[in-house]
């Protein structure tokens, strides 16, 4: 008995546990769909039966409501987004660029595509065939003008402009009625209804002061400016669903009324002023622009500085090439000058004792043979005497010339001093210079030299011996001459060292 009661008090234990437990699981549990205290039955049952509402979002007006990156966004879409998380629905937006007045049509008639607007202005006409809630965001209308356009003190000051306005907006019936002689151009959108203003194709705009003024802000239409108000008050933008479905108006009313004030100054920051902010800084771009245009000019102005330096020093360079090769040309002139007989043209005899000396330099140092002769013309006093100086002088001319084409290459012709010569003979020995003594003697001889006739010429020949200097060898060779003129003239002598004085075969070099 004990017992069952036992498990009595234990059965209702674990019953009474169980319950527990489950209550706690029940209480676990995600609460089923919360509504705000502040929605009636009747509103929370529209949201029951319309969990999902579709508001149109047309793609290009910003900062109300456009499509970025596929997705829409804007204020007033961030407003219906937030008011939808406050209230308990899901809002989905429906990107749509169809005119405002089939937009109308579809959301009285069809409803296919989307519910409602994200928002729309209340007019008479409008209010009677929707249902229209609170004006949740409000702007002043003014007139935007280009800013190279006249000023203009009030809207009358624009009568026979154009002034674009967009197509099926409420502004566009009340300016039309209220201002006739503006022509108005139609655009469909805001967008373009600015761009005729910014590009001088229309005089003017005039509409809301938030659209214009976020299009400025975002540097896509940079030639705009607020003009002057209007005498519209602010364009209220409310909330719009269709005729029955006025339920949901008072649900978005609710919904906006809700809001904290932080949440809509935020709201109002992020797109008037973050949004600024967000779009493109161009600051360090145009510094980075600026900067390689700055070094660009500097290296193009330091290239053209130094092409032009260049061109200096080349200049400077060639002129004093050419000053060089001309100086060149002097020295070589003068060289020449200095070095030759004015008359014959032969060496003179200081480059002649030159040569000698150099010969005679590298034949001492390095052995070899050096031969020379010493010629002169025979009864030349005479010639003078006869025909005159000159007559002489054209003699002496002629034997220069002849004595140059009969000696070597390898030999020098010299004018000793009057109608003297002497001829150095390199890599000669005795017998070989006088050769070359014969042959002039024998070409002299031969060669009638015009009115002095045939005449003759007398050669000394000798050649370098050990221990020599240039004043024995001249000395020998003078007595060589000397000879020939004692043993009748027209004739070579030549004078080796008297066998005494040579030195022995082995030691010569
Ligand atoms: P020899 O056969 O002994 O050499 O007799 P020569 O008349 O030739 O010798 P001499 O030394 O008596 O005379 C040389 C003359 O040459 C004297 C001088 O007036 C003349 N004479 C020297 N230089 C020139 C010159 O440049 N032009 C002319 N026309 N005559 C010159
Ligand atoms: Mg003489
Ligand atoms: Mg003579």
């Amino acid at each position: 008995m004990m017992n069952s009661q036992i498990k009595k008090i234990g059965r209702n234990i674990i019953i009474i546990c169980l319950g527990i437990m489950f209550s706690g699981y029940v209480s676990a549990l995600p609460e089923d769909k919360r509504w705000p205290d502040f929605l009636s039955e009747e509103e929370v049952s529209f949201l029951q039966e319309h969990p999902v509402i579709r508001f149109r979002v047309r793609s290009r007006i910003p900062p109300f409501e456009f499509v970025r990156d596929g997705e829409a966004t804007g204020l007033a879409v961030d407003y219906i987004r937030l008011i939808s998380k406050q209230v308990g629905f899901q809002a989905v937006f429906v990107a749509d660029d169809r005119p405002l007045k089939e937009a109308f049509n579809e959301i009285e008639q069809r409803r296919k595509d989307f519910d409602t607007l994200t928002y729309t202005v209340k007019s008479p006409e409008r209010a009677a065939r929707f249902s229209f809630g609170e004006a949740f965001l409000s702007y002043p209308i003014v007139v935007i003008v280009n800013k190279d356009s006249p000023p203009i003190f009030k809207v009358t000051d624009l009568n026979g402009k154009v002034v674009s306005l967009e197509t099926g907006y409420l502004t566009n019936q009340w300016i039309g009625d209220d201002y006739p002689q503006l022509q108005i151009a139609n655009v469909p959108t805001t967008e373009q209804a600015l761009l005729l203003v910014n590009n001088g194709v229309a005089d003017a705009y005039i509409g809301n002061l938030a659209i214009a003024n976020y299009m400025i802000v975002n540097g896509r239409m940079d030639k705009l400016k607020v003009a002057i108000p209007t005498k519209y008050k602010n364009i209220d933008f409310s909330f719009i669903a269709p005729k029955e479905w006025s339920v949901l108006t008072s649900i978005m009313n609710k919904g906006f009324r809700s809001i904290t004030a932080k949440q809509h100054s935020a709201l109002q920051l992020k797109w008037f002023t973050v949004q600024t902010v967000e779009q493109t800084n161009y600051g360090p771009a145009l510094y980075i622009f600026v900067t390689a245009i700055f070094i660009i000019v500097l290296f193009f102005w330091w290239n053209m500085k130094l092409a032009f330096q260049k061109q200096r020093a080349d200049k400077a360079l060639s002129e004093l090439l050419h000053v060089k090769a001309s100086l060149e040309k002097k020295n070589g002139e003068l060289e020449k000058i200095s070095t030759t007989d004015s008359l014959t043209n032969l060496y003179n005899r200081g480059k002649i004792e030159k040569i000698l000396v150099t010969e005679f330099e590298r034949v001492r140092r390095y052995g070899g043979n050096l031969a020379i002769i010493m010629a002169d013309v025979d009864h030349f006093k005479s010639i003078n005497d006869t025909y005159g100086h000159q007559v002489g002088d054209l003699v002496l001319v002629n034997i220069a010339r002849l004595f140059e084409s009969r000696v070597r290459r390898v030999d020098s012709v010299g004018r000793w001093g009057g109608e003297e010569f002497l001829i150095v003979c390199p890599n000669t020995g005795l017998e070989g210079a006088f050769h070359v003594a014969e042959g002039l003697r024998e070409g002299v001889e031969q060669v009638k030299l015009g009115v002095a006739g045939y005449r003759s010429v007398s050669l000394g020949v000798t050649e370098y011996y050990t221990g020599d200097s240039t004043a024995t060898i001249i000395q020998r060779v003078d007595q060589a001459l000397y000879q020939a003129k004692i043993e009748g003239r027209n004739k070579v002598v030549f004078k080796p060292l008297p066998d005494a004085l040579k030195p022995s075969e082995a030691s010569r070099v």
